[in-house]
């Protein structure tokens, strides 16, 4: 096994309580793209922010439009070797938490239990008016009826389920209002730029921080404060910290150990040598 990989075992070993903080990184290879460059630039349009969304209808009609055609991509995706990888871990007993910045809903569909989606899931729809939830996929057919003609539109997609349309009139994109209350507005249940994490879950995760040895980040540049803070909580209560991430990170300075490579592959590796029993001699 090469150095690297050998010591991040060793760490997994020496901290057997490890809050696992998961990124954008996790999911390329279900075929979800990541935001960011190697060093930690936009690779494209930021995405929408939470004050653009609620404040312009020009911007609902845009995001919807664009998410129409991007959900096909989320919807279909599948956990990739870092979920599978994570679920091992979670199975060995090493993971205290898996704290996702990701939308994607993969962590869970490869088997891990012990999750808190930080940012919120995009297979959940949510008023804003009266709170109702209904699943993305009753939303995404409402949408299809309203709008017939847009399914046709291929697009690339991003990692909040967004695509790029660019260049098409969105102003006769109807966007239907709450089917429950009949005025809400509906917003995708995740946690946009702009807007807070709801406390109760950050919370959690904290908690979950105070009761593991040791950060590991798995796939995140951390270049989001939701997700850098632990990283800063975490120093602060003198808890090492791990990262696998192919290029920059927020947090590099305060890393006790980082793995320049992908991301599937390494966990990979670590879950087959946390799961190797020593051998036992008999005399
Ligand atoms: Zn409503």
């Amino acid at each position: 096994m090469p150095a690297d990989l050998h010591a991040l075992a060793a760490f997994a070993r020496r901290h057997p309580r490890l809050l696992v903080l998961t990124g954008a990184g996790c999911s390329t290879d279900s075929g979800i793209p990541d935001y960011r460059d190697a060093q930690g630039q936009w690779k494209r349009a930021p995405p929408m922010t939470y004050q653009a969304f609620t404040g312009d209808a020009h911007a609902r009609q845009r995001y919807w439009a664009r998410s129409l055609i991007g959900w096909r991509v989320m919807s279909a995706a599948r956990p990739g070797p870092a979920h599978r990888a994570l679920a091992r871990l979670e199975a060995a007993g090493h993971v205290e938490l898996l704290l996702t910045q990701n939308v994607d809903g993969l962590h869970g569909a490869a088997g891990s239990r012990r999750v808190i989606d930080l940012h919120g899931r995009i297979d959940t729809v949510v008023c804003l008016a009266c709170q109702a939830r209904l699943p993305r996929a009753d939303w995404q057919a409402l949408l299809h009826t309203r709008n017939p003609g847009w399914q046709r539109h291929q697009a690339a997609t991003a990692p909040d389920g967004d695509a790029d349309l660019d260049g098409l009139d969105f102003s006769t994109f109807e966007v239907p209002d709450c089917p429950r209350c009949g005025t809400g507005l509906l917003k995708p249940d995740v946690v946009f730029f702009g807007e807070s994490v709801p406390r109760p879950r950050v919370d959690a995760a904290f908690a979950a921080l105070q009761r593991a040895d040791a950060l590991l980040v798995a796939g995140s540049s951390l270049m989001v404060y939701s997700g850098y803070r632990f990283a800063q909580a975490a120093a602060t209560a003198g808890k090492p910290i791990a990262a696998i991430n192919l290029g920059r990170t927020r947090a590099d300075e305060l890393l006790a150990l980082k793995l320049e490579q992908p991301v599937g592959a390494a966990l990979q590796a670590l879950a087959e040598a946390l799961e190797q029993r020593p051998s036992v001699s008999i005399a």
